[in-house]
């Protein structure tokens, strides 16, 4: 049978600890750690390295790489699962070792790197003893990278890089960047940019400012930086020359989808607050939950995450069958991306708006779930830019009509259903005229 909603069994024990876990562990982390990325917070590195030991002990450590990587091989549907529960808490993708930009970059390396790259760079950033950062956008444009300039000469065994970035998360924490810039500026648009891995200790890093997005957010973290006569050796080319967007993709699948699974989990939890809230409060002589339009609230947003929910998990599972080939998946993870700002900040609205003042305040979650939904609208690709991808894959197959008529053009199907039938019509005398 192959329509199945289940868990098995084992995995099912895996997802309960993780559960327990990330409730009782990790949930607490995110009052006290600002940014869990950033090891040079003294509170961050006392707490979250042990966890991080209980959580390889349970052989749930970066649940996203294959095992010849460090990982557990779950394949995407297990992992949306697990996802899924680590998103109820912004540190528990960090005590998990699978957070964002670092999963995304060690696909990357796991995939193009040499065994020398492998070494420096992807095995302390499995074991969690450094973060990287992911250093593409530009001041000028983001959405259409062919518009990039950051470059790329080699000057004798090394690359010089120049140009400047925008919104490279993390990148003053970070120990290492992957870098795009234009390398062979005389081919087709998609072929003229590398990828480089650049030690954030190299002269030439000029951070300009970081840039603060959010509600209450006082530092920011998204780094407008410029790149000066940056000079690395011959060897830390990512991947083959001028194939950077081909690079580029390996992590925007999973990057895609990780975020809208571990949005799933603050979703969830707003459903279950909307819920709480409406049997708790009381307004003229009965409970919220009595009011039929506060229960279309919660079966409107009962709806949009159940909805949203399957089409991730179609879309994990179609991406285990297709054994991770993304571009045959891309249409599904663009509408995944396309939702999911569309259902965050419906969720977070409906959930505000029956919690009254208290909904709009610090004091709860749902401003900052509306305000996410914002960011999920451009980062990793804006949704415009989704619905066109979307759109071309809707209508790869489609073809011209035969006719001047479409297909379904209800006439001639009647007439067609005519002839076929016509000894039966013409006995009860229902031959059309
Ligand atoms: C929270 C956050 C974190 C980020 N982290 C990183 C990071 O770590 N590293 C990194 O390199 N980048 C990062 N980014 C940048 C992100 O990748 C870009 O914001 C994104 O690619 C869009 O580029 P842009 O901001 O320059 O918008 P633009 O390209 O200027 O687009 C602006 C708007 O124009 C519209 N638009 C754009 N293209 C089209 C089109 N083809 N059709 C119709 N409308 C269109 C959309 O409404 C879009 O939102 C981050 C962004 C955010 C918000």
């Amino acid at each position: 049978m192959a329509w199945d909603f289940s868990t098995d069994p084992a995995m099912q024990e895996q997802l309960d600890w993780v559960d327990e876990f990330v409730r009782e562990e990790c949930e607490p982390l995110d009052y006290v750690i600002p940014h869990p990325r950033d090891m040079r917070d003294p509170v961050r590195q006392e707490l979250i390295p042990p966890l991080q030991d209980k959580v390889r002990a349970q052989g749930m450590w970066s649940a996203h790489l294959p095992p010849e990587y460090g990982g557990q091989g779950y394949g995407y549907v297990r992992l949306a699962l697990i996802e899924e529960l680590l998103g109820r808490s912004s540190s528990a993708p960090n005590v998990f070792g699978c957070q964002s930009p670092d999963s995304g970059n060690a696909q990357i390396i796991a995939r193009y790197g040499t065994d020398e790259q492998r070494e420096a760079y992807l095995e302390p950033l499995l074991q969690g003893r450094l973060v990287s950062c992911f250093s593409a956008t530009e001041p000028q444009g983001g959405a259409d990278p062919t518009l990039f300039t950051t470059h790329a000469e080699l000057d004798g065994d090394e690359w010089v890089i120049n140009g400047e970035k925008w919104f490279s998360s993390g990148l003053e924490y970070c120990a290492f960047a992957i870098v795009m810039a234009v390398t062979e500026p005389d081919n087709p648009p998609h072929s003229r940019m590398s990828m480089f891995l650049v030690p954030t200790t190299t002269p030439g890093i000029n951070i300009l400012r970081n840039v603060a997005v959010g509600i209450g957010e006082e530092t920011g973290i998204h780094a407008h930086v410029r790149y000066e006569d940056v000079r690395v050796p011959r060897e830390s080319l990512l991947g083959p020359r001028g194939r950077a967007f081909e690079v580029m993709q390996t992590r925007m699948g999973h990057a895609r989808l990780a975020l809208a699974t571990r949005s799933l989990g603050q979703m969830r939890r707003a459903l279950d607050l909307m819920a709480e809230r409406a049997v708790s409060r009381h307004t003229k002589g009965e409970p919220l939950a009595r009011k039929q339009l506060v229960q279309e609230h919660i079966a409107e947003a009962w709806l949009e995450y159940e909805t949203f929910r399957l089409l991730v998990l179609r879309t994990a599972w179609k991406l285990d069958q297709l054994h991770e080939d993304y571009k045959a998946a891309r249409g599904d993870i663009s509408a995944v991306k396309i939702m999911l700002p569309r259902v965050m900040q419906s969720i977070g609205w409906h959930a505000a708006q029956i919690h009254g003042s208290l909904g709009v305040s610090h004091d709860m979650p749902f401003i900052h779930m509306v305000n996410a939904a914002v960011n999920f609208g451009v980062a990793d690709g804006p949704t415009e830019v989704h619905k066109v991808t979307l759109a071309r894959e809707a209508l790869r197959d489609a073809r011209p009509a035969p006719g001047m008529f479409p297909t379904f053009h209800l006439p001639e199907r009647q007439a067609q259903a005519a002839q076929k039938y016509r000894a039966v019509l013409e006995r009860y005398d229902r031959v059309p005229g």
